[in-house]
């Protein structure tokens, strides 16, 4: 419901952000959908949403992916995170704000006030330190958590290095964090990752270096207070991102009403960075004196064609490419609706085709196709007020119309919560999974009620008329609040569907109620709202 007179809840809702030492892949793709659709499904409540992302600039990735180039740093990270930033156009993302941590004032003040936070509190402090480093992950490893010797991830043998670096007493936190995450006042979805990061917890927290020499660092990062020689490790500065940007720095207006005050502060991640956003982040907040996100939803993975995403391997999808060339909301329903959130998900050509061929062209497309042209042919394309309410059957032998239009609206209705619910375990695969039984209801309904039949009846028998408008009206208003509940997964498309039955984009008071159609309005045949692939 959207009011003035209702206050609206804060809802701030953030990506991490992703290194930017190459262009995006798929993988990213899947992150900033999935974000968006929450931010936009928020929105659509009424909701005071707040939508975060940027670009981690400061990693020693980015200095080396430079050398390689033979370009400066700042030159990649700036053309880097200018192409993660056009994403918002190319995939059609609704962020609010995109922070770059190596240039903006408020990033690099606020992180260094999140350190001297933490260094008040006792929890930083200076010692020699020897270990094996994995540039690729930029962390330390331990020798048990080596395979054969090498890097899980990356499979190459770490680095020993030996510094004296500045540590965090991570090891102080264990218990304050075992109790926020088992009483899920810091919630991690889905379970099994909550599992992971307690059992991970309850083995015993060893203290982490958060900074480096700033020979190591090759002179790029933010340079930790007090002592010029040393850069902050990449994870302290990118981490607090996610409270600098709303002016942790100076601790303004945006900072107390999404973060001290907003009663949603919810972190979007992969499962490689979990540990990072629900071990090390919560603790440096703790230290700090500052609130705790309240949800951590981590996704899992695309696979193409089995393989992990790599860059030598060489099965990057391009998802600009591919929006370009099916559709921005082709790219976003695969993602959401075919790549499971917690699962890791597949991604083939085939199977993408697959869906937008039997779920948006067949199902969907087909559905407004029918309706507008439906009303287009026998009412000129003005909407006809129904007559009667479908709830009440119009006479005993326009029963089936009536039942039949009661259960279609039932359906309809029965979404709100259906999509709530799903909304709420951020499980939008399901919220759409019960969009779609709705659209099917509604092709099924046009099958079952055969409005051309009642069109030739209707001149010689005035039931059939009145029903062939109920029947019509009942369609519009489902496909009305179908473009309702899809706009935050499919926008496009769901303005598309709007534009086509007569009406203004974007959500207004008491849009999900039924009945809302302006009968009397025309509709607008537009293109055809999905293209069959060949
Ligand atoms: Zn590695």
């Amino acid at each position: 419901m959207i009011g003035n007179d209702v206050a609206r809840s804060p809802y701030y809702v953030t990506t991490a952000i992703p290194y930017v030492n190459a262009r995006p892949h798929i993988g990213h793709a899947l992150l900033f959908v999935l974000t968006d659709a929450l931010a936009r499904y928020h929105r659509l409540k009424g909701d005071d949403v707040r939508f975060q992302t940027g670009a981690d600039e400061n990693s020693l990735k980015n200095v080396q992916a430079a050398e390689r180039e033979g370009v400066s740093t700042r030159e990649l990270v700036e053309r880097n995170a200018a192409a993660f930033r056009a994403l918002r156009d190319s995939l059609n993302l609704s962020f609010d704000d995109f922070i770059r941590t190596s240039v903006e004032p408020r990033h690099v003040d606020g992180v260094r006030k999140l350190w001297q936070a933490c260094d008040r509190n006792g929890d930083i402090y200076k010692r020699a330190y020897r270990g094996l480093y994995c540039v690729g992950c930029e962390q330390f490893y331990a020798e048990d958590e080596l395979v054969d010797g090498l890097c899980p991830d990356h499979l190459i043998r770490p680095e020993i290095v030996e510094e004296e670096n500045h540590f965090f007493r991570l090891s102080r936190y264990a218990d304050r964090l075992i109790d926020a995450i088992d009483s899920d006042r810091l919630r991690i979805v889905p379970q099994t990752r909550k599992n992971e990061v307690l059992s991970f917890i309850r083995r015993g927290l060893v203290d982490f270096s958060i900074s480096r020499s700033k020979a190591r660092a090759h002179g790029w990062g933010i340079p930790v207070p007090g002592d010029p020689d040393q850069v902050m490790y990449v994870w302290f500065d990118a981490l607090g991102n996610y409270i600098t940007a709303l002016d942790y720095a100076s601790e303004g207006e945006l900072y107390r009403r999404y973060w001290t005050n907003g009663p949603c502060r919810v972190h979007v991640l992969g499962k490689d960075i979990i540990r990072f956003h629900a071990v090390y982040w919560p603790a440096m907040l703790l230290s700090a004196g500052v609130p705790l996100p309240t949800d951590i939803l981590v996704h899992s993975f695309i696979t193409i064609d089995g393989r992990k995403i790599s860059k030598s391997l060489g099965n990057t999808v391009d998802p600009v490419e591919l929006a370009r060339r099916h559709g921005v909301d082709a790219l976003r329903y695969y993602l959401l609706r075919v790549v499971r959130t917690t699962s890791d998900g597949d991604f083939t050509l085939e199977r993408f085709i697959r869906a937008y061929n039997a779920d948006l062209a067949d199902q969907l497309g087909n559905l407004l196709n029918r309706v507008v042209s439906m009303v287009d042919r026998y009412y000129g394309g003005v909407v006809p007020a129904p007559q009667g309410v479908p709830s009440v059957p119009l006479a005993p032998q326009a029963g089936v119309e009536g039942t039949q239009g009661t259960h279609l609206m039932d359906a309809v209705l029965g979404l709100h919560g259906r999509v709530d619910e799903a909304m709420n375990r951020f499980a939008p695969h399901d919220a759409l999974a019960a969009i779609w039984d709705v659209i099917g209801a509604a092709n099924k309904y046009v099958d079952d009620t055969e409005p051309w039949a009642l069109a030739k009846r209707r001149k010689t028998d005035p039931l059939a008329n009145a029903r062939l408008s109920t029947v019509l009206y009942n369609l519009v208003e489902t496909l009305r609040l179908i473009a309702h509940y899809t706009s935050p997964f499919i926008p496009a498309a769901a303005e598309s569907i709007l534009r086509q039955l007569g009406l203004p984009s974007g959500a207004r008071e008491g849009w999900s109620d039924w009945g809302r159609y302006p009968a009397g309005a025309a509709v607008q045949p537009g293109r055809v709202l999905f293209l069959k692939i060949e």
